[in-house]
């Protein structure tokens, strides 16, 4: 156990008082001993009073609080807490489930571990971490994935090379911390349907997990429509229009390697099913030239802005995008837009949704206002980790 400790300057810690987890380097007063990066340190009030661990970092986020009690950061420490997650998603009935086997297991702040992420997929866990201290502890982190799941677990992969901070250089950050089962096919289950998880090379761990309930509210929706799928990555909302008895699934995505994966999927649950089609082209350039022949479309765009002084611009192409889909949306039509950018607040989203609406002069009512599943909780102290935000509107 190291004895790094970090003293606050005085009133700087009223926030760690309400469990907020981060500690900005202005906050602090003076650092006693010499903590590497990664490290994790202790630290306490200007009146020496015990406020908690955490992981130190260079930069602005000066530590992360993993624990507000005393406790020794090792490989009990990380089992209790995966074993915590676990029961959380146990009772939302993810987990071992024939039906879904596909969840997020660590949500960083959401689960009281700033900067990891862990997502399964059937017998496969994926490990992200954005921070050195979690790169640091994913040895200690993948044998608590064994404690906790025992021989359910085949492998367990790292994939945090896009993740850390760049200035830590921090060698290869992309391996297998365990490969019990090389041969194994990499097909997830959620809600009964089947998806091909490319952790290797996909985006973020291999699967968009944060939009299942939504995708779930979709084919209800579906039955019958017409359906435009923008954005559409590995085609979930497209499977799942399938399912819901969509007449005609458009999917639009400008990778083609996202549009070889939707149609992997549609085939995996779908084979020969002759209503599904997909196009390797810009969004804007599709919506610019498509005919007015949806009545269910779905906008699931990229986070168009990562940092606040792109917010104006983001939202600009925000409204843009939902404005063409608007106006062109058959009457009676239901649009799925979805903001996935941090930085764009709930109200943000909103507001510019409905100038988009103004726009086009028709009339659109909210149906649904949407957020990220239980599996991706939000510490109610860090309101920074709700990033999710949709809208399902009805145009007339
Ligand atoms: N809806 C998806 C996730 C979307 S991620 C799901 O449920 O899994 C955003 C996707 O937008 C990525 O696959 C990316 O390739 C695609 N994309 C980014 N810019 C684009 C553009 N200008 N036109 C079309 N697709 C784009």
């Amino acid at each position: 156990m190291n004895n790094c400790k970090i003293y606050l300057k005085p009133k700087k810690e009223e926030s760690l008082l309400r469990f907020h987890p981060w500690i900005f380097s202005g906050a602090v007063a003076a650092i006693e001993g010499s903590p590497a990066e990664g490290e994790h340190v202790y630290v306490y009030s200007s009146d020496k009073l015990f406020l908690g661990v955490g992981h130190y970092q260079i930069g602005s986020i000066t530590v992360r609080i993993l624990s507000f009690t005393c406790v020794e950061i090792n490989v009990s420490f990380w089992t209790n807490r995966i074993h915590k997650a676990f029961v959380l998603r146990q009772a939302l009935g993810l987990v071992y489930s024939m039906k879904n086997d596909t969840y997020r297991l660590i949500h960083g702040e959401g689960d009281g571990l700033p900067g990891l992420i862990i997502d399964m997929y059937a017998h496969i866990a994926v490990i992200q971490a954005h921070t050195v201290g979690m790169h640091h502890a994913r040895r200690d982190i993948a044998k608590a994935l064994r404690e906790v799941f025992g021989s359910y677990v085949h492998r367990i992969y790292y994939k945090s090379e896009g993740t850390l901070p760049y200035k830590a250089d921090l060698g290869e950050a992309n391996e297998y911390l365990f490969d019990g089962s090389p041969n194994e096919p990499p097909v997830a289950t959620e809600n009964g349907m089947k998806f091909h998880v490319d952790w290797l090379k996909g985006q973020k761990t291999g699967f968009y997990i944060d939009q299942r309930d939504n995708r779930s509210l979709l084919q209800h929706y579906a039955k019958g429509r017409t359906v435009l799928n923008m954005f559409c990555y590995t085609g979930g909302f497209s499977v799942y229009a399938l399912q819901g008895g969509a007449s005609l699934v458009h999917s639009v995505d400008s990778s083609a390697k996202a549009i070889a994966l939707t149609n992997e999927n549609v085939s995996l649950n779908f084979p020969a099913d002759t209503r599904h089609q997909a196009f390797a082209e810009d969004a804007f350039s599709f919506l610019e030239k498509m005919e007015e022949k949806y009545d269910l479309i779905i906008l699931d765009p990229p986070a168009f802005a990562k940092h606040k002084n792109v917010l104006r611009n983001a939202l600009l192409g925000y409204r843009k995008l939902n404005a063409i889909a608007l106006k062109k949306i058959r009457p009676g039509g239901i649009l799925f837009t979805f903001s996935c950018s941090q930085i764009v607040s709930k109200n943000d989203f909103r507001l510019t949704v409905f100038s988009a609406a103004a726009q086009t002069g028709r009339a659109v009512r909210i149906l649904h206002q949407l957020t990220q599943p239980a599996d991706h909780p939000i510490n109610i102290y860090h309101p920074e980790g709700e990033y999710l935000k949709g809208l399902v509107l009805q145009i007339e």
